[in-house]
């Protein structure tokens, strides 16, 4: 007897199904777009693994996608040769959220069907998206090397089945049965409309199966069928660069920008990078992982190789594909190789100056530092031959930038006579811009950095300077500003205390203080205010400190 399970989805996948099964989003197309994704991941997962076990792909050598219409049936089914799921992947991975962007998705519901609708646009949602468009829905999924295939089906409500069930070979099919309503897709026109859209830039052939309707007497290939990557720049649309970058990011925006380019020299490779036009949801994950894929002549190696972008870099997305890798080399002796270092010394000199070539542009590169200048930053402390090249592309609030952000060649160029360091604070956002420890700096006219990421506290404390100017934080020891000329509008002198008031004043704030403090000192950094708190000059900047004892608890 053949058992059949009956198992409920994960409480966060039946949220997100109900959503789909009654949605009214408007470009429900995509979830061909996100089938087509998925079977060509399946085809790269096994053309690698077939590297080491050649018997897994001998029978059907040739990846592609197949796409079948019965319109009597009412029925669309995509089907590909790819690695296929045994029956606990398929359970794993249509049944549970596989995946972090699909789990940020989830936390964003809000309940409110019309602004929940408006996110799946923000979020896209992979496989679960069929559910817009088909009422039931049949995987039927067979493992490479294995010999039993298993059969998935849902109404997309509450429960799905798997049952034992027959497939030839190797690979995954999946059966729509079309919603009432949905027709459009049935309709060979409007299925190679949305792949030539959505999936030109695929690598393997998509095909249409003969028999769709009347005219469809043959087979036909919808797409380019070629690696994007490999085919010459000014064959590229933009389009196709998009969809070909939602693709290996796994993202719904655009990119801010798109980086093709052959490098030639000790080591040949191809880079197609992006760098997203919005964060992406694991940005600030505690790992850190950069997400390139990396192919060797085109067979897809890795998407988990540490070595390849710094993890300041983390939110590039793209592929390398190099033809100087040994197609058989692992991913541990990867991680180690010293073509590894080389690939990512070139990906990461030609980030930064692409990043400093778009600098010029001040509003585009605003887009980009917002999301993406608290990460770069990083590579200040962790990057020690980058520093220069990222200092040279960093971007700043300051006492003088208003709303706008300034590079530190805008502060130097603004420096008083007899200014030498380059002064900053850190702080919370909201509320650095009024310290008092700031008041000295505005009498004289001297611009300081107001630094409010966290990071900030890390890598001023790293010892930089900047075109031979030290950074130096406010406050911190001593700062003499006696040399730099007050500003012009600089106000009224209070007249001098007699000094042995000061003496009197000094010593009952020590008293009234004791071991809270160090020091009790006459100071010439306020105009406004009549105390303020510094760290000793070879203590711990106080932020950090704050920061420290916050996270002792
Ligand atoms: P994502 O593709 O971002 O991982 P999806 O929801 O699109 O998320 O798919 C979830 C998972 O289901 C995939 O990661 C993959 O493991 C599995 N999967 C989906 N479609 C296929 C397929 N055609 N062949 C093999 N595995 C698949
Ligand atoms: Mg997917």
């Amino acid at each position: 007897a053949e058992a059949i399970e009956t198992r409920g989805f994960e409480t966060e996948v039946a949220r997100l199904l109900h959503l789909m099964v009654h949605s009214v989003y408007s470009d429900k197309d995509i979830f061909l777009r996100e089938l087509i994704s998925n079977a060509s991941d399946a085809c790269d997962k096994l053309r690698y693994e077939a590297l080491t076990d050649a018997s897994l792909t001998a029978d059907d050598p040739g990846f592609r996608v197949e796409i079948a219409i019965d319109r009597a049936a009412r029925t669309l089914t995509i089907s590909d040769n790819g690695i296929g799921m045994s029956h606990d992947e398929l359970i794993a991975n249509l049944g549970t959220i596989a995946r972090s962007g699909t789990s940020a998705f989830v936390e964003q519901l809000s309940g409110d069907e019309n602004k929940d609708m408006n996110l799946i646009g923000r979020f896209g949602v992979g496989f679960y998206s069929v559910f817009m468009v088909a009422g039931r829905v049949e995987v039927v999924s067979r493992r490479a090397g294995e010999a039993q295939a298993h059969a998935w089906e849902s109404e997309g409500t509450g429960t799905y089945t798997l049952r034992p069930a027959e497939r030839a070979t190797r690979g995954t099919t999946i059966i729509l049965h079309m919603r009432e309503g949905e027709d459009e897709f049935l309709d060979p026109w409007r299925l190679k409309r949305i792949v030539k859209t959505y999936s030109d830039h695929i690598a393997l052939p998509v095909i249409l199966k003969a028999g769709a309707d009347e005219g469809q007497t043959e087979d036909e290939t919808l797409n380019a069928a070629s690696a994007l990557w490999t085919r010459p720049k000014s064959d590229i649309t933009a389009e196709q660069y998009t969809e070909f970058y939602r693709h290996v990011g796994h993202a719904v925006d655009e990119p801010w920008a798109t980086i093709h380019w052959k490098a030639e020299g000790t080591i040949e490779y191809t880079g197609l990078l992006f760098i997203p036009g919005s964060r992406p949801f694991d940005l600030f994950d505690p790992k850190r992982q950069s997400r390139l894929k990396l192919y060797v002549r085109r067979v897809f190696i890795t998407d988990d190789c540490e070595s390849l972008l710094p993890g300041y870099m983390r939110f590039v997305r793209g592929i390398v594909d190099s033809a100087d890798l040994p197609l058989n080399i692992s991913r541990e002796m990867l991680q180690e190789s010293a073509l590894t270092a080389k690939i990512r010394a070139g990906l990461v000199k030609k980030i930064l100056s692409e990043l400093e070539k778009r600098s010029a542009d001040v509003a585009a590169y605003r887009t980009f530092w917002d999301a993406f200048g608290p990460v770069l930053k990083e590579g200040l402390y962790e990057d020690f031959e980058r520093r220069e090249q990222i200092l040279k592309i960093a971007r700043f609030r300051s006492t003088k930038s208003g709303d706008d952000v300034i590079s530190l060649a805008d502060y130097v160029a603004r420096m008083r006579p007899n200014q030498t360091a380059i002064h900053f604070i850190t702080g919370d956002a909201a509320t650095i811009a009024s310290s008092p420890q700031l008041e000295a700096f505005k009498a004289r006219d001297v611009e300081v950095l107001l630094l409010s990421d966290p990071i900030d506290d890390f890598w001023t404390g790293a010892g930089l300077d900047f075109e031979g100017k030290p950074f130096q934080s406010v406050t911190r020891g001593d700062i003499d500003l006696s040399l730099i000329p007050e500003a012009e509008d600089a106000g009224e002198k209070a007249a001098e205390a007699p000094e042995a008031d000061i003496a009197t004043l000094i010593g009952a704030a020590k008293l009234a203080l004791g071991e809270a403090v160090k020091d009790v000192r006459v100071s010439k950094r306020l105009t406004d205010s009549a105390v303020c708190l510094v760290a000793d000059a070879n203590d711990m900047d106080m932020h950090l400190a704050r920061l420290m004892r916050a996270a002792k608890g």
